[in-house]
């Protein structure tokens, strides 16, 4: 499975980070689409696109409205959508006068599919479950794909504890938010994000191969920090993500 990272910075984008948006795209698949989702165009294969909101804040839902160009003279034919309660959310970003054309106005199918406590979902021969964790704003979902006997787990928002290990558990890929470094742990746990230390405890407790870290806070300024706090505790492969970054696994 190929991975590209097209936001990796968490609230507002800077001049190296867009927000958050990582891309499967030779399974149509992306998770969260904050403005990285406009880079989608120059990656998209498929003629259907599955997109997984883990919530609704901007960083993670504006670049929805760049789908015009996105499908500019593409043969595309349907967009799915998949987030928690509400998803009618999504409605709010093509609404005026923010913005002139609603949803479905966009000239392909669009549907929309609120998860629920216990609900999974299969596309082809690839399996999604979603777990919510805590967050502002009615908390945030995390999302668990298998495909090709790999699994994939794409976890933001919120600050990560041992209880999410049975959900990471032995992940090929763990896609971790890692928006604060260790000495800013209060700002972390007031804002429910995540540090390092938090990060490389869990990726190690679960049994993970390989860990990525983003949604990294625009304005710190060596980012780099954040890879090697964490691999004081967890000392298998951990990467920092930046913008367009693409990975195998
Ligand atoms: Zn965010
Ligand atoms: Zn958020």
């Amino acid at each position: 499975m190929r991975i590209v990272f097209l936001g990796t910075a968490g609230y507002h984008p800077n001049r190296k980070r867009l927000t958050s948006c990582v891309m499967l795209p030779d399974l149509g698949i992306v998770f969260d689409a904050g403005d990285g989702f406009s880079q989608i165009r120059e990656h998209l294969k498929t003629q259907e696109l599955h997109v997984f909101l883990s919530h609704y804040h901007w960083d993670h839902v504006i670049g929805l409205t760049a789908l015009t160009d996105i499908v500019w003279q593409k043969k595309f034919t349907a967009l799915h959508i998949y987030g928690r309660s509400p998803i009618s959310a999504v409605h709010t970003l093509f609404k005026e006068p923010h913005f002139p054309i609603r949803l479905k106005q966009h000239g392909f199918p669009v549907t929309l599919d609120e998860w629920r406590p216990g609900k999974e979902w299969s596309i082809g021969d690839i399996r999604i479950r979603a777990r919510l964790f805590p967050h502002k704003s009615g908390g945030s979902l995390a999302f668990r794909l298998e495909h090709c006997g790999k699994t994939i787990v794409y976890l933001t928002d919120t600050t990560v504890t041992l209880d999410a290990a049975s959900f990471v558990e032995g992940a090929d890929l763990l896609i971790c938010e890692c928006n604060f470094p260790n000495a800013m742990k209060e700002l972390a746990i007031r804002t429910t994000h995540s540090y390092p230390r938090l990060v490389a405890k869990l990726a190690k407790a679960a049994g993970v191969k390989r860990l990525v870290l983003f949604h990294i806070a625009p304005l710190l300024e060596k980012p780099g920090m954040l890879s090697r706090e964490a691999k004081n505790i967890f000392h298998s492969s951990v990467l920092l993500a930046e913008d367009e970054m693409e990975l195998e696994i």
